[in-house]
């Protein structure tokens, strides 16, 4: 039996991999399961899965519930790290939202855990300080992403040195066709209409810039040991390739499947085996016919070129990319700036903050509250909230 810790669990990834567990009763255990601020829904998850370890990283949201605090309910970003390393729980789905999923990444690797990595955002603040836990602690990092989840399986038992180039598979999101002037009016709610997937907000968001994308390249870059310049993206409509690997010898290998999380969550619990699992069988490539890629278009996806380069930069850029991008999703979502005005913010605060580097976690972390600050200033002075269709 697998004991998991499923942080995040009541976010989209979170109810996939309890929605994959919930099917395979006698293989996983939900040891530990913590939330954002969802007491309630938390509560009903815990019921149900006999779940005792419990944490909600919104300490106010218990403010009104003593007796779950009696009950030994865990509160603050500390509780959720605490989860991470309890006895008892040998992988971690890691689904928290944002940067704030780095200190638990750290914490399950360093624990000797698996750590299956639904938080893209602790590689791409972190790279170098999450693969070095992993090192000192002994822990492993299994990709919940789709894309990355397809290389590891399309990698299978070939070397490092065997690879050519990975290239990456993007829905291209719900602006896929639009053309940039309809982009500048677009809205957070034609953004958050996603073709394929059915995602949380923020990932929505980032999908429909492609800044999703370009944290994934640099996810990959991490994961897999990989220069950029064998990280390439293509569009691809239906989101049934999940990526593609070239190999030296000129064999290129894909993993396909329908468009559900459930598929990398049940691949990141059980990795290297594969379970049967009845609900998710059923692939028809006459159905899914033709299979079509296009071109990124990085004029209409500033985002998707900005995150890139922040990559091949290095240092505390991939961090401050990712701090000024959460800062901008969530203006975009509140009305605060347009849909370039995003892009505009996050530029403005990588070229102010160049040059940085960050070598632990505080430093992470600092860069990250100052790429925060700098970004809300940006939004403000920006001011796109004034030409913002009322
Ligand atoms: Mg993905």
């Amino acid at each position: 039996m697998t004991g998991v810790a499923v942080l995040g669990a009541t976010g989209s990834v979170g109810l996939s991999t309890l929605s994959v567990i919930r099917r395979h009763p006698a293989r996983f255990r939900v040891v530990a399961m913590s939330g954002h601020r969802s007491v309630g829904k938390l509560e009903r998850l815990a019921a149900e899965f006999g779940t005792r370890e419990l944490a909600v990283a919104e300490s106010s949201a218990l403010k009104d519930r003593p007796d779950l605090k009696a009950a030994g309910w865990r509160t603050g970003p500390e509780g959720v790290v605490e989860l991470a390393a309890l006895p008892g729980v040998d992988v971690v789905v890691n689904a928290v939202v944002g940067a704030a999923g780095l200190p638990p990444t750290l914490a399950a690797l360093e624990a000797d855990k698996r750590c299956a990595l639904a938080n893209k955002e602790s590689l791409v603040a972190a790279g170098d300080l999450v693969l070095e836990a992993a090192r000192r602690g002994g822990g492993e990092l299994v990709p919940v992403d789709s894309e990355h989840s397809a290389i590891l399986q399309c990698i299978g038992a070939a070397r490092r040195d065997e690879i050519n180039r990975v290239i990456l598979t993007a829905s291209g999101g719900p602006f896929r066709e639009t053309d940039a002037e309809a982009l500048g009016e677009a809205t957070a709610s034609m953004a958050l209409r996603h073709p394929t997937w059915e995602m949380g907000a923020k990932i929505t968001i980032d999908s429909a810039t492609l800044a999703n994308k370009a944290l994934e390249v640099i996810e990959a870059h991490f994961l897999y040991g990989l220069p950029y310049d064998r990280i390439e993206v293509v569009v691809h409509p239906t989101s049934i390739v999940h990526s593609f690997v070239e190999f030296v010898d000129g064999s290129v290998l894909s993993q396909m499947g329908a468009p559900t999380m459930e598929l990398p969550v049940l691949h990141a619990l059980t990795w290297p085996r594969r379970p049967p699992d009845p609900v998710l069988q059923g692939f028809d490539p006459i159905e899914l016919s033709p299979l079509v890629f296009e071109p990124v278009d990085e004029k209409r996806f500033p985002l998707f070129r900005l995150g890139v380069n922040a990559g091949r930069a290095g240092g505390a850029a991939p961090a401050v990319f990712n701090a000024a991008n959460e800062v901008a999703v969530e203006a975009f979502l509140t009305g605060g700036v347009t849909f370039f005005g995003m892009a505009e913010v996050v530029a403005a605060v990588l070229e102010a903050l160049e040059g940085r580097t960050a070598c632990d976690l505080q430093e992470v972390l600092q860069v990250d509250r100052t790429a925060r600050r700098c970004a809300a200033a940006e939004v403000k002075r920006i001011g796109a909230w004034q030409s913002w269709p009322q």
